[in-house]
Formats: C-alpha cells, structure tokens, sequence
C-alpha cells in the first residue's frame, strides 16, 4: 500500500491546483471537502461526516463531540494504535486499557471488569480491518449507559451484519494516511447520525468556526477549538481513492480467499484468529495462531528463508507495553494539563498488565494482502507459503 494510487489522483490534484483554491472554507463551504463528506456519507449509510487532518484529530473532534474531558475515563484495547489512547488524552480524559481476546479485538468481558462510575465511553478498534464483537460491545454500552466511538481507521469500508464499520455506535472515525485502505497521505474523518456531535466536532476542528460564514446556522455556541482542517488537495485525493473502494476491498478479499483457501488444504500447525464477521472483514491481513512463541518464531523463520513476508502482529507502536507516554503517565506537555496528574486515579499499569493481551499477540502471525498483486505473483506465494508448511509439518 497505497498501490492503488494513480493518475486520476494526480489529474484531480491537479485540477485542484489550477483553480488555486486550497482552503476548503475559502468559498463558503462549497467546497471539494464537502463533496467528499457527502459522498463518504452516502458511501457508509450516516448523515454526517466531517473530513479532517488526521485519524487522531477524527478521535479528538469525536471525543470533543460527545463532550468528554477531565474526569472521564474512556475503555480502549491493549492491542490499538497509540493514536487511540493520545486522543482521550488529549481531551483531559483517562485511557482505561482492557485485554483482546484472540479476535484481536476488545474482549467484552474485559470491558465489563474496567467500567467504574467514570466510564462515558468505549472505543472498540476494528485492527486490521477485523470487526470488533459489536453485538456484545453495544449491549455493554446501552446496559451502562456508555457511548461508543467506533475507531475504524484501519478498516474502512469493513462491515459488521448489514452494517457499515463506523455506523453501528455513536459515532466512528477513519484515519487516511499513507498506510490505511484508502489514503491521501495525512487525513482523517467522523461520521455520526448525531447531529449534535457533529456540530461540536466543526468547532473542535476549526479553530472555533469565527471565520465559518455559515457558523451561526450550526446554532451552537463557539469554544476554543483547534485546527484540523483538510486540505482540498487532500479531500481531491480522498474523492478519488473512495470511488475505488469497493474495487480495493474485492481485491484483498480475493486475495485473502485464495490464501485461505491453499492453507485450509494442507496439515499445519496453526489455527486461524476467530472473526466475528468473516463477511465484513476488510481482507488485509491473514491471522495464523500458534500454541507458543516458540512454536511461532519456527514458522516465522522458515517464511523468512523462503522470502514469505510474514510478521508478527506485536508491531511496534500498536501494543500497550510499547506506549511509553502511558506507562511512564506523562499524559501532557505540562502537568497541569496531563489528565493523569489532575485525576487521583489509581490507573497502575505495567508493561505486564494485560497478560491475555501480551500472550495472544507474542503467537499470532499475520500474512498481508496486497491489491494489484498479478495472479501469478500470488501463485508464486501460495505455492512456496503451503509447500514449506507440507515440508515442515
Ligand atoms: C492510524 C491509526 C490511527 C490514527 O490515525 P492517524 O491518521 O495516523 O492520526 C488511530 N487508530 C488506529 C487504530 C490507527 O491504525
């Protein structure tokens, strides 16, 4: 990834470039930014979407929206992006870390076990584009009266029963950068059905909206927000990649079919990670769990040997006991803004607190797709990927 970029992208940056507006607002909000949010909007079933600068900004206009802040705690995974954790952060609020189970997703029993009188809100994070237990994680959240922010920036166009990732709690977000399904970069959006989360997200992202001529039709009253505008050069890239999302998302499902389907046929040493919706997973990556480390890192050496690029899932950056700013609780730049100083919470965590988490991930693999891969490439994978395990086996 992003393979998927091309000329159209450079044809629409272009014509963006030639007419030299840039800023989105520059025009009232008649704008190549809207039109990417009523297209994104009418992609994904919601009412409102706000295009932004980031997957993190999506998360703190979100958090902003739903009005979360100091005394807060909001439930996150242990397997996530730290992007997830930094946004509640930066809201004033406490990051309240549960385990995954081997979905690699939230384990709802575990949310259950973190919730206090604080909780306001989960944040199930759809990793790889694998559905989160929504079922589960929805009856949670209306039994004790929590939002949910659904964080599908690695799962875009991903789906759960009949509907979209993103669409099935209060409000999701996507993240656009450089190594997301679809990308222009650096960028990010919201979407809700809740008007009111999204009115307060425009102000979040827009310095406060005192130059948005349309602000006063917002009907609600400005605070000081920050700057996470888009780009029209970037919203021009995003109109592009959107329409090639569903083309994106058949070729890694294939992808992922056809490996699946070679690794079915042979005796191997590993099971398959449990989706929660096999349909609506985004195809990305093929999940292989062994029943030790040991037995994991053979596997993983033997694909080296043979060029296979496989990996393991605890990448850098993704797993709670790499988020350094959160273990060593240096929730801000200055102490009087870190939410962690202002709130007596006893949140202790170590790089061994989530144990579930730390055992699942130290023996999962995974085996990417990729889109514009030739037939015979992936012939060429298939055949020496089930050959080694026929050999090894
Ligand atoms: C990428 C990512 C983010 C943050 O997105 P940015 O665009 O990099 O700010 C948040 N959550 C998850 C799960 C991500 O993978």
């Amino acid at each position: 990834m992003p393979y998927s970029l091309g000329e159209d992208e450079v044809d629409a940056v272009r014509q963006v470039i030639e007419k030299g507006y840039l800023d989105r607002y520059i025009n009232g909000d008649d704008s190549i930014s809207s039109q990417f949010e009523k297209e994104f909007s009418k992609k994904l079933k919601v009412k409102y979407s706000l295009a932004v600068s980031s997957g993190t900004a999506a998360l703190i206009c979100g958090l902003a929206g739903m009005c979360i802040g100091p005394g807060d705690e909001v439930i996150i995974p242990a397997f996530t992006y730290i992007a997830t954790a930094l946004s509640v952060l930066a809201v004033g609020a406490i990051p309240v870390i549960a385990e995954i189970d081997t979905s690699l997703t939230l384990n709802p029993e575990d949310i259950k076990r973190k919730i206090t009188k604080k909780t306001k809100a989960i944040i199930p994070v759809h990793m790889h584009g694998l559905p989160c237990n929504m079922t589960a994680i929805m009856q949670i959240a209306k039994r004790y009266k929590l939002l949910v922010l659904e964080d599908v920036a690695q799962a875009c166009g991903g789906s759960y029963g009949s509907r979209h990732l993103g669409t099935i709690g209060d409000a999701g977000i996507f993240s656009f950068n450089h190594y997301k399904i679809i990308t222009c970069g650096e960028g990010g959006a919201l979407i809700t059905d809740k008007k009111i989360f999204h009115q307060r997200a425009i102000v979040q992202h827009h310095g406060g909206c005192i130059f948005e001529p349309g602000f006063t039709r917002l009907g609600i009253k400005a605070f000081a927000g920050w700057n996470f505008r888009i780009s029209e050069i970037s919203s021009a890239i995003l109109r592009v990649q959107l329409s090639k999302l569903d083309s994106i998302l058949r070729d890694l499902r294939k992808e992922k079919r056809i490996i699946l389907d070679c690794l079915s046929n042979v005796v191997s040493p590993f099971t398959f990670c449990p989706i929660h919706d096999e349909e609506g997973d985004c195809g990305r990556v093929v999940f292989l769990q062994f029943t030790s480390r040991n037995q994991a890192n053979t596997f993983f050496q033997k694909m080296k040997l043979n060029n296979i690029n496989a990996w393991f899932v605890n990448t850098k950056g993704h797993v709670y006991s790499d988020w350094e700013p959160i273990l060593k609780k240096r929730g801000a730049h200055h102490t009087q803004r870190d939410p962690f100083q202002l709130s007596k919470n006893s949140l202790n965590i170590s790089k061994n607190s989530f144990p579930q988490t730390s055992s699942i991930l130290q023996r999962v693999i995974g085996i990417s797709t990729q889109i514009g891969r030739s037939r015979k490439e992936l012939r060429v994978l298939t055949d020496v990927l089930c050959n080694t395990i026929k050999e090894s086996y």
